[in-house]
């Protein structure tokens, strides 16, 4: 008799699911038999990343992730468990070939606290929910620029976003969390600050999985925001000339976020910016009418550095804004990014991206992503575990390509990719650390990014919440 090749490739591992099945009869439990079904939940938001679970569990509620999570953890073998949220980790680290996939896009819930400053929300929200949600009571947040990024790994990981200027990062507004460890016990950062610490910028999956996250909530501001296009030529005045003097003469208004993607037209190469003012009143001791008086000037002065293609900059809020960028926001596409963290758009990194645009008419872009530092400032550096500190710029270069694409093609963009990396990373304004959402993992090292006391902080509270490591794509690598 001709044996299954399914069966003989997974039937140990499924098998070792049966008693969760019994445990916790409605858990979704989708192995590889079912086919289609599996395949579309199995699909990566990067179709480079190829690797199949040999089964994917998506608890709907707490109770159920602390069983599923329990169950693999001490059955014996225990079953690897990787952990998806919104599923837009570029290089796929939601997914290791042979192991268990635990969904929590399920777990959605969205909380807001009695005083209207923090908002609970449940592992897998996204920002477009949660800012939909805000917005009924005339609150926001910071979020990244695209809707379908999870709020845990965009927060948890760094969080770069459009209100970084004068909010900081996603790690920077993390006030709790509720973490589930390989034990099935829940634990509350609230009983212990040095966990909050790591969670602010390491928290994705070493000490176990957030089930819920407390995020610092404000009042909706006045805010200008839209997307200005410059053609790339103008990057020398743009980012040399105004940025950069700006930055080094400490003269960028805080208010200000300026983040901006380097793409192409069939023509020519050109710069968009992620253009936003907010109004807010720790920064402005003149009130929110005079500063968005100063924000419409300081936009001005911004577009008279280059030759404006496109403005869409109006008075906004952050849910409008991010609603508006979603045509260009690409949530499935073939990508092979590279990245690193520069303290400043000096000169000679300016000279290389000028000179080394995505190649024409190609999709494929460099992002990039700003801090400024002041959030930073105001908390010190022993509030978040996130390690790029200071200004600095994380810029991802990412060489990208569609369904049916010639094998030329893809080498182009992955040769361009890795060329204009490579050229960043000789220049004297690279950081050691670097966004470890964005880079590659053989780019990602523990000690130069952490050093060696977060390092040892970092192991410490791996021993004691997850000392068997039951989460194997965890990172960072600790
Ligand atoms: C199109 C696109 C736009 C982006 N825009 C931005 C942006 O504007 N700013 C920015 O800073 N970043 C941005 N990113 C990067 C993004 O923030 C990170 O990749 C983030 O980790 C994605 O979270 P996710 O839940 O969507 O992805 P997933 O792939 O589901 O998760 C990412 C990682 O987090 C871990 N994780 C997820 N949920 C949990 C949990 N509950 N507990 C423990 N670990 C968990 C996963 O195991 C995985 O390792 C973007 C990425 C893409 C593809």
């Amino acid at each position: 008799m001709a044996s299954d090749p399914i069966a003989t490739a997974f039937s140990i591992d499924v098998r070792s699911l049966v008693d969760l099945q019994a445990l916790c009869p409605e858990l979704q439990i989708i192995t590889v038999s079912a086919g289609e079904r599996y395949d579309a939940l199995c699909k990566s938001s990067n179709p480079t990343v190829k690797a199949r679970p040999f089964a994917i569990i998506t608890p709907t509620h707490e109770a159920q992730l602390a069983t599923v999570v329990r169950y693999c953890s001490s059955a014996t073998p225990p079953i690897p468990l990787t952990i998806r949220s919104g599923g837009h980790d570029i290089h796929g680290r939601h997914v290791l070939e042979g192991v268990a996939l635990l969904d929590v896009s399920k777990l959605n819930n969205i909380r807001l606290s009695a005083d209207s400053k923090a908002v609970t929300i449940g592992a897998g929200v996204k920002g477009a929910s949660l800012l939909r949600a805000l917005d009924l009571f005339s609150l926001t947040t910071g979020t990244g620029w695209c809707h379908d990024v999870g709020m845990v790994g965009w927060a948890c990981g760094g969080g770069y976003g459009v209100a970084s200027g004068p909010w900081g990062l996603g790690a920077d507004n993390v006030v709790g969390a509720r973490l589930i460890t390989p034990s099935g016990i829940p634990v509350d950062t609230d009983n212990d600050p040095e966990l909050l610490w790591a969670v602010r910028g390491a928290g994705l999956g070493n000490f176990g999985v957030i089930s819920e996250l407390r995020l610092r909530v404000r009042p909706r501001p006045r805010q200008l925001a839209g997307m200005i296009t410059f053609p790339l030529q103008d990057a020398k005045t743009i980012l040399g000339e105004g940025l950069y003097r700006m930055s080094t003469d400490g003269t960028l208004p805080p208010n200000y976020t300026g983040e901006f993607m380097i793409a192409t037209t069939p023509e020519a190469p050109i710069m968009i910016f992620l253009w936003s003012w907010i109004a807010d009143p720790e920064l402005d001791a003149d009130g929110e009418e005079e500063s968005i008086k100063r924000g419409w000037q300081f936009l001005q002065n911004f577009k008279s550095l280059g030759t404006v293609l496109a403005d869409t900059v109006e008075e906004t809020t952050m849910r409008k804004f991010q609603e508006s960028l979603k045509p260009y926001m690409t949530t499935s596409a073939y990508a092979h990014m590279n990245s690193s963290a520069i303290s400043q758009l000096s000169p000679e990194v300016v000279d290389i991206l000028m000179k080394n645009s995505p190649p024409l008419g190609s999709p494929s872009a460099i992002v990039c992503h700003h801090s400024h530092g002041q959030t930073e400032k105001r908390n010190g550096p022993k509030y978040r575990s996130y390690p790029v500190r200071g200004e600095h710029y994380i810029l991802g270069v990412t060489g990208m390509w569609n369904e049916g694409s010639t094998q030329a093609f893809v080498g182009e963009q992955v040769h361009w990719a890795n060329t204009v990396h490579e050229a960043i990373s000789k220049t004297t304004a690279l950081l050691e650390s670097r966004y470890w959402s964005f880079a590659r993992p053989e780019h990602c090292n523990s000690l130069s990014f952490f050093e060696e006391e977060g390092v040892a902080k970092l192991g410490a509270l791996k021993r004691r919440y997850n000392p068997s490591n039951a989460f194997p794509a965890a990172f960072p690598v600790l």
